[in-house]
């Protein structure tokens, strides 16, 4: 097959893409995602594919486009390709450049989205292009969407569509990429690509505590808010124990492969569920990495919304607070909840009662597949110095939808990013941009891996 090459033209097109869906603000909430869930839309229809708009409202659609492989041809199981077109909120007064600008500045393309995941349909749709025009014979449906809702749970977007679109899905697809996955890690001199094969589980939970209430001219020694800080402070300071699961072990050791006999060894004792917890301090120094690891080695949970009683003048039956947990794999809500159990009954006087709000389970994928193997071909063949490891993500996607059709979900999003640029510091973070050589470097990159796999015969 001859290499493949973007003409400045279409590189140009891709990038000013991007842009423009960067200065449609689609900040959720409230979304309000139509305009360029539209714009996608109408590139799609150019390139001549069936295109569907469903969703639970006018103002927030999901977008569905089809590339039906030919009906002579031996067919597979259909591949989605999916992002998410809303966005998190950005204050302008903490950016250099304006979130909503999709300023150029030479090198980046600066915006909300840049990264998450705005990048990603504009990369998609220029491969979808390139794919079309060369008349690639497909062997499988190719599905193209484009969802709403994803930062804020996904219930209008992705999950909306799998409980009630699956036919638009290909009922039972067999592979999905999504985020988050395919960027450059650098460590140690060296560059590693994590590829996304599984994201940890969700547990929202409220907590809620009593007390007696009266008047609030009185001293009291019942008074729920008193508790619930007391039961907040101790859960805020009580690290819970390790759960170590195969695919946070496969992604550590994947890390410290390079490395040498020494690291391979040191590496499944950061598993360890007692000597994992000492020796994580002293084996990770950056504050930042040692934070994301740890995250996957264990549930964790995070008390967010507080609610108690008004008005000022009246002590509160009783107090709550939500608190966002995060699952390791193979853990649930009970178990999370029970970990919280043994914080609060230590402390006198404080009787915490935990209720689920929402809870959706770890999700895991094997890296043991064609399609893993010709991502991974394709990123060692886009950087001959790439190591490729199958991850885990301590937050999710909409691979958990996806993953209920039956579907293997990677998150592979190709960008070379360089050195002084953290992927983890831009998702969700202030001056998000994308370089834009990395971003054409990832065009290609996906464009090579899709035409390989889905050509093979
Ligand atoms: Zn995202």
């Amino acid at each position: 097959m001859a290499a493949l090459e973007f003409s400045a033209a279409e590189k140009e097109e891709a990038v000013s893409l991007l842009q423009s869906l960067i200065r449609i603000d689609t900040t959720n909430p409230p979304g309000n995602e139509r305009e360029a869930i539209e714009l996608v839309e109408n590139r799609c229809q150019s390139m001549g594919l069936e295109t569907v708009l469903v969703g639970t409202s006018r103002e927030r659609p999901n977008l569905v486009a089809r590339w039906p492989a030919g009906a002579h041809r031996k067919c597979e199981r259909p591949l989605i390709l999916s992002c998410h077109l809303d966005v998190v909120p950005a204050n302008p007064e903490q950016w250099t450049h304006p979130p909503l600008s999709g300023f150029d500045d030479g090198t980046c393309i600066w915006g909300r989205g840049a990264i998450d995941m705005k990048g990603f349909a504009a990369m998609g749709l220029s491969a979808l292009s390139r794919l079309r025009k060369e008349q690639t014979p497909i062997n499988r449906d190719l599905i193209f969407v484009a969802v709403c809702d994803e930062e804020a749970g996904t219930r209008h977007g992705s999950k909306w569509l799998v409980d009630n679109h699956a036919d638009l899905l290909g009922e039972n697809p067999e592979y999905v990429i999504n985020e988050v996955g395919g960027f450059t890690v650098h460590q140690k001199g060296r560059r590693f690509y994590p590829v996304q094969v599984a994201e940890k589980g969700v547990a929202w939970i409220r907590m809620t505590v009593k007390g007696t209430s009266g008047h609030s001219s009185l001293p009291s020694d019942d008074n729920a808010v008193v508790h619930l800080g007391k039961a907040i402070e101790a859960i805020g300071r009580t690290r819970l124990p390790w759960h170590p699961s195969e695919e946070a072990s496969r992604f550590i050791a994947g890390f410290a492969g390079p490395d040498g006999a020494a690291a391979r060894a040191l590496s499944p004792l950061l598993s360890h569920p007692v000597i994992g917890p000492r020796l994580l301090p002293l084996a990770v120094t950056d504050p930042s990495r040692r934070k994301s690891l740890e995250a996957i080695l264990r549930n964790t949970a995070n008390p967010t919304v507080l609610k108690t009683g008004n008005p000022i003048n009246v002590i509160p039956s009783t107090a709550s607070v939500d608190i966002d947990g995060r699952l390791a794999p193979g853990q649930n809500a009970a178990d999370l909840i029970r970990e919280l159990q043994n914080i609060t009954a230590r402390i006198p006087g404080v009787d915490a009662k935990f209720e689920i709000l929402e809870e959706s389970p770890a999700v895991s994928f094997s890296p043991d597949t064609p399609l893993f193997e010709e991502i991974e071909r394709g990123l060692r063949e886009a950087d001959p110095e790439a190591h490729v490891i199958p991850s885990i993500i301590q937050g999710f996607t909409d691979s958990k939808n996806y993953a209920r059709l039956g579907a293997i979900c990677y998150g592979f999003y190709p960008l070379q990013l360089p050195e002084e640029i953290d992927f983890a510091s831009l998702f969700h973070g202030i001056d998000e941009r994308i370089p834009i050589t990395g971003f054409h470097w990832g065009i290609k990159t996906l464009t090579q891996v899709l035409q390989k796999f889905l050509t093979k015969s």
